[in-house]
Formats: structure tokens, sequence, C-alpha cells
């Protein structure tokens, strides 16, 4: 059967000399592997859209007892100069796109984490936008969308209100300063604060936060260490050790 959808491409794996095995994540099915043959030929056009992060329409042969099917054409939807001009955004969009991978299983749609997905690219393909903002959105989003909301309003051992505190190692939800056992992250109430902000916009809305670049990267590792102790799979994203390199280095600089 030809389908014809749209897509995330996710990985991208050479395979023989002129041919290529990417993941896409598509909007009507889910995540999907498609055997693209001889796109590595030169003048074939077809293997740049290939590339992790893209956005893409796309049309396969597919057969539901093959694990592989086979590309028949693609083409942009959009494209993301920006993401691909800035070491910072394409490390975070590589992470993106290796998360929603990690994150979900074949052949099963997630038409909200599809819209989730390219919705944020597209944000971090805007100059304009903070992108570590833009970052934390996706964490806290795809959190929420697979089930795992964190309580940032009372601490989940002994129920009183928190201001500040920590994740708790066993349970993976946040404690309060008097609850919390071992010192992974503290949560200052700052770091609260801005949580609370991130977790109550709307995407088109980060960019009027008032949100200091350095106070935005506690939340992340906070929500870094969330979505990988609730969400399975998550722990073997390995760009995120990237993402945890940058995040010190930009908290050396602003220190
Ligand atoms: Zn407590």
């Amino acid at each position: 059967m030809l389908i014809t959808t749209n897509a995330i491409i996710l990985k991208r794996i050479p395979f023989s000399d002129t041919s290529i095995i990417c993941r896409a994540f598509t909007e009507d099915y889910g995540k999907v592997t498609i055997l693209a043959k001889g796109v590595l030929r030169p003048k074939n056009i077809t293997g740049a859209l290939l590339e992790p992060v893209n956005h893409i329409h796309i049309q396969y042969y597919n057969k539901s007892n093959r694990d592989i099917q086979i590309l028949k054409d693609a083409s942009f939807i959009q494209q993301y100069p920006i993401i691909r001009n800035s070491l910072n955004r394409i490390i975070l969009g590589l992470a993106i796109v290796e998360i929603i991978d990690k994150a979900t299983l074949d052949c099963n749609p997630y038409p909200v984490l599809y819209r989730l997905g390219w919705r944020v690219l597209e944000k971090l393909n805007d100059e304009t936008q903070n992108f570590w903002l833009v970052f934390a959105f996706f964490l806290y989003q795809l959190s929420i969308r697979l089930g795992f909301m964190p309580n940032l309003k009372n601490c989940s051992k002994c129920n009183s209100e928190m201001s500040q505190g920590g994740i708790d190692e066993y349970t993976g939800e946040l404690v309060c300063a008097n609850c919390v056992t071992q010192n992974q992250i503290h949560l200052e109430e700052n770091s609260f604060m801005v949580l609370k902000k991130i977790t109550s916009s709307h995407l088109d809305d980060l960019q009027s936060l008032a949100i200091k670049e350095n106070s935005i990267l506690n939340p992340i590792r906070f929500l870094d260490l969330f979505t990988s102790f609730h969400i399975e799979g998550l722990k073997r994203v390995r760009s995120m050790d990237m993402v945890r390199k940058l995040i010190n280095e930009e908290n050396n600089n602003s220190n």
C-alpha cells in the first residue's frame, strides 16, 4: 500500500554505499523505519531531506508484515536553517528528536506528540526565541502528554506547600526542602517560579516571559531528571549528554 503522510526525521543510518535507512515519526502512523534506496547517488536530492530534525512530506510503500518500508518520494515541509547554523540549537534539536525516538513505540500514532515535535522545532528555528525556554517547554509537555505531571505545588511526602525542594531519588517526585534526602538537585524559590511560568504557558507565549537565561538551567536539570526517571527509554538518550555539558558551561559562564 502506498502511504502519503508527513514526518519528522528522527534518525539516519547509512546503508550500503548509496542508500540510507531512516526512522521517521509520521503524523498518521507514528514511528516507521524506511529504506531510501539510491538517495546517496550524486545528483539525488532526496538524501538531504532525510536528515534528523527535518520536517517533510513523505510517500512510502508499506507492508505491515515487514519491519522496514520502502521510500517512494519525499519533499520539504519546513527547512530549519537557523537550527542548523547554531551549535546550541542543533544540539537541542537533535536531543528533541532522539527523545521522541526513545519515548515512542513503533507503528503507534501519537498525533499530539507529533504536533508538539514540529511546533517546538519551528520555535527553535526562530532566532527571537530563547532556545532554553523552548527546550524546557518541550520536556514538560512531553512528560504530561505521556502521563507524568510533576506536582509543583505540594510536597509528595508531607504534602506541605513547596517553595523550594528537590527530587526524591526513590519516587522521582518533588519533595520540599525538609523532606529531601539527597542533593541531586536543589530547586530554590526562583527555579520553582520559573517552572511554574513555563508549565502554565502556551508555546506562542514563551517569548513574552521575562525569564533570565541562567534561571532556566536549573528547571531544565529538574525536567531532565524527572523525565528520565518516569519515561521508559529516556535514560539512554545519548544527545542529552551534550545538552548537559552545554548547561554546565552556561552555568559556569554566568557565575
Ligand atoms: Zn515535605
